[in-house]
């Protein structure tokens, strides 16, 4: 059940986050289903999707919904000072000499294809790769090629099905929580940095991500594990903005200059959106190509106001062929890639050649069976939460210990 506060408020309304009123408040996840018309039309269910035939909401003056879910009471103070330096984290004691990561951004880029990054110029990406540690030869959850079950996986670091999954195998806007799909708590990579006093913040360009908005807030996240008491919103802050990267990111651009924010989750449409539209074509000149394209310069965007203290983590939850991606067999839709650059990663590097102890290349193959297991878009909250310095997502599986990202001395 939704609490008796939840407001509908218009984009226009807060054009900075740090200009919302410090009243919880979250849309229900049900309005944003009336507004965004009826779930026939979930965008990832392939080539029935088309952007002439989606009624996006009628807006007071503008194409885009907010949900906001901060707590009313919440401390929120990502300039707490840094855990000691024998503190726990994902990875063990804190690497002596490793530069503070004070702030990581996850971005998912929805839809991108790995290839598409070596085929198209795309300055950006080619600059993280180049300053940072990455592979184009990444994987998605182990058994599924769509948005919500992999996103999940990322903030939860487990993957889907099996014993250890976060269960959640929807993929449309839903009342329900991860809790309640789940028949139990499921843990995030947000639980972990906001019982730590860390602020938090999602922000995501399709109503479904509301998910997460209600799954962790004041009324669904779990009692703080880490005294002093910050309140049960372990997202201080989760915004949609319906179909609209630039909406999006600027809403990322702010909660960065404003400084409070420790974790930020960035979710970007575009690439699937017109993948499901035109067709998941990477070859130069394609609509989809374009797509990837505005992403790089928004990514471009997006890093010029990191600030040497901010770790970023890019990756996706699935690739594309033809006009879909829920075939998770196929190799066009499990290939992805992961990049992440920050202080001490090293330059250039190839993440499976860092990894090699405890993760196996699986070459074009799905996963290598008896080996290390391939790296994957679900490692996301374990890494990020590893480069804070803090430990892993309690019940995650994927991504611990976190991987290497610097070549041995
Ligand atoms: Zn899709």
């Amino acid at each position: 059940m939704r609490a008796p506060w939840l407001v509908v408020i218009p984009a226009l309304a807060c054009t900075s986050v740090d200009e919302v009123p410090s009243v919880a408040r979250v849309v229900d996840a049900r309005v944003l289903e009336t507004l965004d018309g009826p779930m026939a039309w979930n965008p990832d269910l392939g080539p029935e999707w088309r952007p002439d035939n989606v009624e996006l909401p009628p807006a007071p003056g503008r194409d885009a919904y907010v949900v906001e879910a901060r707590a009313a009471d919440a401390d929120v103070d990502a300039t707490r000072p840094a855990p000691a330096d024998d503190a726990p984290s994902a990875t063990g004691p804190r690497v002596t000499g490793w530069p503070t990561v004070r702030r990581v951004v996850i971005v998912s880029v929805d839809g991108l294809r790995a290839d598409a990054l070596s085929t198209l110029d795309v300055p950006t990406f080619d600059a993280l790769r180049r300053e940072g540690a990455s592979t184009l030869n990444a994987r998605t959850d182990p058994g599924r090629t769509v948005t919500l079950p992999n996103h999940t996986c990322m903030v939860t670091s487990r993957p889907t099905d099996g014993p250890d999954g976060h269960g959640f195998t929807g993929n449309g806007v839903t009342d329900a929580t991860l809790h309640e799909i789940h028949g139990g708590y499921v843990a995030s990579l947000f639980d972990v940095a906001h019982d730590r006093g860390l602020g938090t913040a999602m922000v995501a360009a399709k109503p479904k991500f509301s998910l997460y908005g209600h799954s962790y807030d004041a009324e669904h996240g779990a009692p703080d594990l880490e005294p002093p008491d910050d309140g049960r919103a372990k997202l201080d802050v989760a915004l949609v903005e319906a179909y609209d990267d630039d909406a999006t990111l600027a809403h990322g651009l702010d909660l960065l200059a404003g400084g409070r924010t420790a974790l930020i989750f960035i979710h970007l449409h575009e690439c699937d959106s017109a993948g499901h539209s035109t067709g998941f074509n990477p070859a130069p000149g394609t609509p989809y190509a374009a797509a990837v394209r505005r992403q790089d310069a928004r990514l471009q965007r997006l890093r010029a106001a990191l600030g040497d203290d901010t770790a970023l983590i890019v990756t996706t939850d699935h690739g594309g062929s033809g006009y879909g991606h829920s075939d998770p067999a196929l190799r066009e839709h499990y290939t992805i890639p992961f990049l992440v650059v920050g202080p001490g990663i090293s330059r250039g590097a190839d993440l499976y050649a860092l990894n090699a102890d405890h993760r196996a290349d699986p070459g074009i193959a799905r996963a290598a069976e008896d080996e290390p297991p391939p790296i994957r878009n679900c490692e996301a909250g374990n890494l990020a939460l590893s480069l804070l310095q803090l430990p892993a997502v309690p019940g995650s599986v994927i991504g611990r210990p976190a991987l290497h990202l610097r070549r041995a001395p």
